[in-house]
Formats: structure tokens, C-alpha cells, sequence
């Protein structure tokens, strides 16, 4: 009897453990990854793998956690958004970052592409122009552990010539024109992915190659717009 008893506990609290241990949204988040993601085609293994790790719940404001593995971008505050994470997956994949790369990013916003290139990449400066977004991002990036990020309060459009060049630059919100100062801090052999356009808007992939730069076009896109700095 008291064997029993004994197991019937320890089947309790093995129970409980193996609960309390178990990252909620893990079934969600392999759901999205399989059904927005790789049904549409995007097969780069370390970016799937990236997004299978990366809580997209941590990134969205409180009590949206439920909502944050559908198929949409969602309000972070502010008038911006958090991306939908069909196009963090091609612009992740479009950028080709290898595990020795530098990369920047323009527009941290709520920091979920950060952490995402953070798990591609060796080294991830980003730059956010809210002051309220940019210290969140900060915050968040350094409670999850991502030591290899770098988060900046600035305008983008100056990108961040102390640690040029870049192997990928990624820009999440969309400039009217590829900014110039953005080209010029891309390593030859670089690539950038870049929303541009006012209203209809194209994601292009901008290459380096030793003597000029190529342009190609991804996919139509709405992203919110790059603003002119005042900082
Ligand atoms: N990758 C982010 C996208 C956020 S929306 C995410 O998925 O959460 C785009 C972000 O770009 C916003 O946070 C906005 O404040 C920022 N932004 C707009 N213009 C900028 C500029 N000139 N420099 C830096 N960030 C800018």
C-alpha cells in the first residue's frame, strides 16, 4: 500500500515538473514555422531553425501573447509594428547570413528580427529612433540572453560607420530610396534587404560586388515608413 502511494506521488510531481519545465506556445510556434513558413517556400535551414527557437510570445506587447504566432504583423505601440513572420522568414533568408557575419539592422522596433538575425548571425547592431522602443528592445534583448547585439537610439538613414562594413544590412521600415550612406557601409560581397517605395512598396536585395552594386526584387510589401531623423 504504501508503495503505491509512493509511486502515485512520484508520478505527481514528475508530472508537475515536466509541465512547469514546458515553454508554453511551443505548438504554435512549430505551426507557424511549418504553415507560414516552409509551405511558402522558405527552406534555408538555420533560418527555420532560428525561428523555431525564438518565443515570438516575448516580443509582442503584453497581452497579446495568445495572438502572437498568427499570420500578420501586430501594433507594438507607438503607430509600429512587429513584422509577420513570413516576411522576417524571407528577408532573414534574403539576407544569406553566415555564422561569422556582422550585420546591421535599421528599425529594432519590437526586436523580434533582431534576436532572429542575433541567432544567425556573430554580431547584431541595430538601430531604433523611438527612444521608448529602443530602451524595450534593450531590455528584453539582454533578459533573453542575446550577448551578441549591439542596440542603438539613432536614425538609421547615418547607418553606423564605426563598424562598417556589414555582411547584410536589413531594414525594416521603408525609406523612399535605398539610402546612399546604407550602400556604402555594405561589404563587397554584401547584401542588403530593403523595403522602398511610399504607398506600394518592393522589398529589394541590393549586392556588393567588387565594382558596383546589383538590384533585385523580392516580393511587393507594406511596411511603416523610414522617417528623417531629428536626433
Ligand atoms: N523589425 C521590427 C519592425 C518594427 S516597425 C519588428 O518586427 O518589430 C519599423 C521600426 O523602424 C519602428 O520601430 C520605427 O520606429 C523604426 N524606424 C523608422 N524610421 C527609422 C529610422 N530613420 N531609423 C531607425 N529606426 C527607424
Amino acid at each position: 500500500m504504501q508503495t503505491v502511494a509512493t509511486l502515485a506521488v512520484l508520478l505527481t510531481s514528475l508530472i508537475a515538473c515536466v509541465r512547469g519545465g514546458q515553454e508554453p506556445y511551443v505548438m504554435q510556434r512549430e505551426a507557424m514555422v511549418r504553415e507560414q513558413i516552409e509551405a511558402r517556400g522558405v527552406k534555408d535551414p538555420r533560418v527555420l531553425a532560428a525561428l523555431r527557437r525564438v518565443a515570438r510570445d516575448r516580443f509582442v506587447l503584453s497581452g497579446s501573447e495568445a495572438v502572437a504566432y498568427q499570420d500578420s504583423p501586430l501594433s507594438i505601440g507607438h503607430g509600429q509594428t512587429i513584422s509577420q513572420p513570413y516576411i522576417v522568414a524571407v528577408m532573414s533568408e534574403a539576407a544569406a547570413i553566415g555564422p561569422d557575419d556582422e550585420v546591421l539592422e535599421i528599425g529594432t522596433g519590437s526586436a523580434y528580427q533582431t534576436a532572429v538575425l542575433a541567432e544567425l548571425a556573430r554580431t547584431v547592431y541595430t538601430i531604433e529612433i523611438i527612444p521608448e522602443l529602443a530602451t524595450r528592445a534593450e531590455a528584453l534583448l539582454r533578459a533573453l540572453g542575446y550577448g551578441n547585439v549591439r542596440t542603438r537610439l539613432g536614425d538609421g538613414y547615418a547607418g553606423w560607420p564605426e563598424h562598417a562594413p556589414f555582411h547584410a544590412i536589413v531594414v525594416t521600415a521603408a525609406p523612399p530610396d535605398v539610402p546612399e550612406a546604407l550602400k556604402q557601409q555594405l561589404a563587397v560581397g554584401g547584401r542588403m534587404v530593403v523595403p522602398v517605395g511610399t504607398g506600394d512598396q518592393e522589398l529589394l536585395v541590393i549586392e556588393r560586388t567588387a565594382d558596383r552594386f546589383t538590384q533585385r526584387r523580392l516580393m511587393p510589401v507594406r511596411f511603416v515608413p523610414m522617417v528623417k531623423g531629428k536626433l
